[in-house]
């Protein structure tokens, strides 16, 4: 199984120049790669593949000299960017969603590149792991806080505000846990709840967290006061950026713990299907977003993987609506918490018994099948 490790590099002023300038041709080739796939469509209905692009890169990089300065797979792998949005793209067409055009990469956003080889070619640690030669960079260096694992496979070189990052992905040997028959259902609540049990428990986002939120609030309100243009404004959204990229670290950190607890004490863990619960519930797409429940899940199963235990995603469809001891069915508006089932008598929680409704559920799937989550 595949596991990332993130370290932050620490380039000097012409590294910086060179990283931002692999960056630039990067987007470039992302925009014309796009262009040409467009056109062909648009023109002709037909459509130019993944194979057939990449057939061209030494040519480009023949004629467009400082493309030589990129390392060929690094290219290749922009290519398959390219194909891999036009294939979301597809997918989405013919599933009947709403499919947004694959778009051209302004500055800004286009912040990484990959080595898609990184084991063999284009990326190196040097020095104890005090550096890593890069392929058309130099030797950067890095600050490995924890130790790598496992075989390298990819490296990614990622921009963030004024920080640069280095992720490797390893193949590492899953570690599993000593079997284990304990099975819970996770609701994923409502504020101030970010899921409930179906043990009844309640987890909230630590503190600290709702903290920083407040005072990014704060600070993006001091943003908006700003004149256009100006220094204060430039370092307002400095300011607006740095704190969005903390709360992004303590979220994920408050996921990985959050995960590892659940994995440390089930053996089956049953949630909600995300990809489902969007059409199915009252929630919008932004707050499913904001609590960032796609990331917690996509952590949860790759701990659960790496651990050998199972995670399921269920429908989760009437889950807050059953007695999940008589199976009544029955609506309530969403701001009715607590109810006695009108069938058996039971006092049920809402948010509880949709918990206990999506562990019943799992129960009912055969064994094995795991909830696909990318590893974010
Ligand atoms: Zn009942």
């Amino acid at each position: 199984m595949l596991k990332a490790f993130k370290y932050r590099l620490y380039p000097t002023q012409p590294q910086l120049r060179d990283l931002d300038r692999t960056l630039m041709l990067c987007r470039s080739l992302y925009n014309a790669a796009l262009q040409e796939r467009r056109e062909a469509y648009r023109k002709a209905g037909k459509t130019v593949g993944f194979y057939e692009q990449k057939r061209y890169l030494p040519e480009i990089r023949t004629e467009l000299p400082e493309y030589k300065g990129v390392h060929s797979q690094v290219l290749q792998n922009v290519i398959e960017r390219v194909d891999r949005a036009f294939q979301g793209f597809f997918r989405r067409v013919k599933a009947g969603q709403k499919a947004g055009y694959p778009r051209f990469k302004g500055k800004g956003r286009y912040d990484s590149f990959t080595f898609p080889q990184a084991g063999t070619t284009g990326v190196k640690l040097q020095g104890g792991g005090k550096r890593v030669l890069l392929y058309g960079i130099g030797s950067v260096k890095v600050k490995l806080h924890r130790p790598l694992e496992g075989r390298l496979k990819t490296a990614t070189v990622k921009r963030e505000g004024e920080h640069w990052y280095i992720v490797f992905t390893c193949e590492v040997e899953p570690r599993p846990l000593p079997p284990n028959d304990q099975a819970i259902g996770i609701d994923l609540g409502t504020n101030p709840h970010f899921l409930v049990t179906s043990e009844g428990e309640r987890v909230e986002a630590p503190r600290y967290f709702q903290k920083a939120q407040a005072k990014l609030a704060a600070a993006q309100r001091s943003l908006a006061r700003k004149k256009r243009g100006s220094n204060r404004r430039k370092q307002a959204r400095k300011r607006v950026a740095k704190l969005h990229r903390k709360i992004a670290n303590q979220r994920r950190d408050f996921h990985h713990k959050l995960a590892r607890k659940l994995v440390n004490h089930y053996g089956t863990i049953a949630h909600e299907d995300l990809n489902i619960l969007g059409l199915a519930r009252s929630r919008t797409a932004k707050g499913v977003l904001d609590a960032g429940w796609a990331q917690f899940l996509a952590i949860l199963a790759y701990k659960a993987e790496e651990a050998g235990r199972r995670v399921i995603g269920v429908d989760p469809k009437h889950t807050s609506q059953d007695c999940p001891v008589c199976g009544h069915r029955e609506k309530r508006p969403l701001w009715v918490r607590e109810y006695t089932c009108p069938q058996c008598g039971t006092l049920l929680h809402r948010d509880v018994a949709a918990a206990r409704n999506i562990l019943a559920r799992a129960r009912t799937e055969p064994a094995g099948t795991w909830a696909a989550w990318a590893v974010p």
